[in-house]
């Protein structure tokens, strides 16, 4: 173990960003205490008890996919990368109940090299006509060449149109694959981004893009964070707001005001969201570069995801999760299957809508009987089924967006102030705003301040090396 005093962090922020940089901090020796607003872990991506249907539920399904190194390797270092259920089956089901499915195409144990293992089952897909499956694919090989730091101020949706995207394209696959994916409007998203999502979904490996799901809740997924920072000598101070910070030049220290009084140590990582990181610019000590943060932080804006939790007596679908076409609902997680232990006696289905301003405006009783009612067009066996207990979640504020020009709105992991680090999903991590970008905002905090304690470590994970045929397509961003 270090010498603690002169190695002390305070963390601020216990959402996977503060706790992927506390964790990697911790296991190198530092003495971290970890300051959460709340009473528990996760921020964005955790689950409580909901007393009005008396289940624990996730904020809103939250999935990874294997190219998510970074969250993967913060699962690991606490013990719980077996809670995720992994999938290479992606199904799309049209009203009426056809089913396509996209995922890799397997005889036994054989795969086509990569990038042409999804290609089988795009080509069989019922889903999409054949002018819809040559306009995919042509932009799929466009989109191999775009890098991540081609700053291009096209949106995708003007890219789309110049890459003459078909109708069934656009909706089926652009809109619904992709703008979910990075919860905006194709028109507000920087088409390098959905260059990065289709190039690592979809292209470079199956096991890039095979997709996790927690068999636990979120919150659930963190208990063993607490264990791990204890065990080194580190702690956790829930329910405990920041609200002001100073630093001391004499002794080198910054002291971490809160409601509860005062805490010090030499290094801080601020790991919030951009909003709060915004309301704290005034109550930290005057700094070049604080003008400019703060105008970076006014750029971004955020973008809803609601989830309609469903209870039902009876089993309605044997899959565990799927895409809806064409209605205002995108996404339907079987939480009843991903989750055995709840010993249900029906089922437990959450629908997921993304980057929707009309849907977060509908009334709880609206949002619940027009999602029922659009559910009932996939699965027959809704109309007959009982709803038992039904659940909204709004939240108003889950990502930010990603729209031409964002990336000089990303400020880097080292802060303008001395000895202080920025992390959370926002700050310049190359990736959309995910849980990756927040573990891997962690681990680049993490490192430039072992780097500045001279105490180096590395904890930022590889990417996944591209596979087959996509080795020989070069990567046009190495270093993320
Ligand atoms: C509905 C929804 C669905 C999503 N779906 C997915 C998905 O499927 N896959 C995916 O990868 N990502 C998804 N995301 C995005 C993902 O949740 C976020 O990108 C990620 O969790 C951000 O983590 P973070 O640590 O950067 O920020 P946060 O999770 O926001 O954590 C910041 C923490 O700081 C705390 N805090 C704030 N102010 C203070 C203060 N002054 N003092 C002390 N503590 C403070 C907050 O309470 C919070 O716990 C989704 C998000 C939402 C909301």
């Amino acid at each position: 173990m270090r010498e603690n005093n002169k190695h002390s962090v305070a963390v601020i922020g216990g959402g996977v960003a503060g706790m992927s940089a506390a964790c990697a901090l911790a296991e190198a020796g530092f003495s971290v205490q970890l300051i959460e607003r709340r009473g528990y872990l996760g921020g964005r991506a955790s689950s409580y008890l909901h007393p009005g249907v008396n289940e624990v539920i996730d904020n809103c399904q939250h999935v990874l996919f294997g190219c998510c190194t970074n969250l993967i390797g913060f699962y690991r270092r606490i013990g719980v990368a077996e809670k995720i259920h992994w999938t290479s089956d992606m199904s799309m089901i049209e009203p009426g109940g056809r089913r396509s499915r996209l995922g890799p195409f397997k005889v036994g144990p054989m795969r086509l090299p990569a990038p042409l293992h999804g290609a089988p089952s795009l080509l069989h897909a019922k889903a999409f006509s054949l002018a819809d499956k040559v306009a995919v694919g042509r932009a799929f090989g466009a989109m191999m060449r775009i890098g991540s730091l081609d700053y291009s101020t096209e949106s995708l949706g003007d890219w789309l149109r110049r890459h003459k995207q078909t109708p069934g394209a656009m909706s089926r696959f652009w809109r619904l694959v992709i703008a979910s994916a990075l919860n905006a409007d194709i028109e507000r998203i920087a088409v390098h981004y959905a260059a990065k999502v289709i190039r690592e979904l979809f292209l470079n490996s199956a096991q890039a893009g095979a997709m996790g799901m927690s068999i636990v809740p979120l919150s659930e997924l963190y208990a063993g964070v607490e264990k791990f920072l204890t065990q080194r000598g580190s702690s956790i101070h829930y329910n405990t707001n920041v609200e002001s910070l100073d630093w001391d030049e004499e002794v080198m220290q910054w002291s971490v005001a809160t409601r509860a009084g005062v805490l010090t140590s030499s290094y801080v990582v601020l790991a919030l969201p951009f909003e709060a990181m915004g309301r704290l610019i005034p109550n930290l000590p005057p700094a070049d570069g604080a003008a400019t943060l703060a105008k970076q932080i006014a750029q971004h804006q955020h973008w809803p995801i609601c989830s309609v939790h469903l209870w039902f007596d009876r089993e309605i679908t044997d899959l565990y999760h799927a895409l809806l076409l064409d209605r205002d609902i995108h996404w339907l997680y079987n939480k009843g299957k991903l989750h055995p232990w709840r010993r249900l006696n029906g089922s437990y289905l959450e629908l997921v809508v993304s980057a929707s301003y009309d849907f977060a405006a509908l009334t709880r009783e609206q949002a619940i009987e027009h999602s029922v009612r659009e559910l009932a067009e996939f699965f027959p066996e809704v109309k007959t089924a009982k709803l038992e207990k039904s659940v909204l979640i709004k939240e108003v504020r889950a990502t930010f967006g990603v729209p031409p020009g964002i990336d000089a709105a990303r400020p880097s992991e080292i802060a303008t102030w001395p000895n202080m680090f920025l992390a959370g999903d926002w700050i310049d991590t190359g990736w959309p705003s995910t849980m990756e970008s927040a573990a891997r905002s962690g681990h680049l905090a993490a490192e430039a301040l072992g780097l500045e304690a001279d105490l180096p470590l590395l904890c930022l994970e590889s990417d996944l090396k591209p596979k087959g045929f996509m080795r020989l397509v070069p990567d046009p961003n190495p270093w993320y």
